[in-house]
């Protein structure tokens, strides 16, 4: 860590005109502190006042990262340019090598960046690998469904991934990997910056994946599901994976996670019809 402070601070002093790739490296040191340290970063407004003349655009994500450190609300006019910029750094990144290179393209998130609800899944799969876009396959299309249930459009919520790369498989083979617990330690500080950004008012994991990648909690669907969590003092309610619900389509299932949506409604404040209630009864 202090070495890549060092490598900055050399690379600011050697060629000031290339404060962008020091302030990159400021930025994911920041990160890796955030992370991996029971104290977090801090910044004084003079230093904040000094990026903002170094680098707007780095300053602006640096902002994202100070909104985590001092727990301030971006404007929602801006977190489209703040997910922008995270989604650009996402799109570079080469992080895990092996997904770098298998991957079609990175699936960063979609939907409506000033969002009261966010979901959370595992990882793209090769649905939506190709088209750029989490939840677009099978499963994709069956949260749609849910969410249609609710009250809401995909473009309502926002829905990221715990890992932004698809899981890479051996050539010929079919099906999709669980992420290793590296690649979703890698790749968490990503969804970290986007839910900071983001912030709404309720979050749903969806699957033990997505609970272990957010949460750091194992434990089996079955003790986890329907109950309220909190990450970061949003509340997190966690539920089965549509993929479960495509592999077990006993109404029982259905209604559980129906069940889990309704405590989300009322969490929201939003209204709930009688026929609502009773879905999959
Ligand atoms: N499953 C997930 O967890 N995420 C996707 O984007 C697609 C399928």
């Amino acid at each position: 860590m202090i070495k890549e402070i060092a490598r900055a601070r050399k690379i600011l002093d050697d060629r000031p005109q290339m404060t962008q790739p020091a302030l990159d490296l400021v930025i994911a040191t920041l990160e890796k502190i955030r992370e991996t340290s029971d104290h977090l970063p801090r910044a004084s407004n003079t230093v904040l006042a000094r990026l903002q003349i170094a680098s707007p655009v780095a300053s602006s994500r640096w902002k994202a990262g100070a909104s985590l450190i001092e727990r301030r609300l971006p404007p929602a006019s801006n977190k489209t340019k703040l997910l922008n910029a995270i989604r650009e750094r996402v799109r570079i990144c080469t992080k895990c090598a092996h997904l770098a290179c298998s991957r079609t393209q990175t699936v960063f998130g979609v939907g409506n960046p000033d969002a009261d609800l966010m979901f959370i899944g595992e990882a793209p799969g090769v649905d939506e690998d190709k088209q750029g876009e989490p939840f677009v396959g099978r499963a994709g299309q069956l949260l749609t469904k849910i969410l249609k249930a609710m009250n809401f459009a995909r473009e309502d919520v926002y829905i990221a991934n715990i890992l932004k790369c698809r899981p890479d498989t051996p050539p010929g083979t079919f099906g999709n990997r669980v992420p290793t617990p590296m690649e979703m330690q890698t790749c968490r500080p990503y969804l970290v910056e986007q839910i900071e950004i983001i912030q709404p008012k309720a979050l749903v994991a969806l699957g033990a994946v997505a609970v272990e990648g957010l949460l750091g909690m194992r434990g089996t669907m079955r003790e986890l599901r329907g109950r309220w969590q909190t990450y970061n003092a949003i509340p997190l309610m966690i539920t089965y994976h549509p993929a479960y619900l495509l592999r077990n389509q006993a109404p029982s299932e259905k209604r559980k996670v129906w069940e889990d949506m309704l405590q989300v409604l009322e969490r929201l404040e939003r209204p709930i019809t009688q026929r609502q209630r009773n879905y999959f009864l």
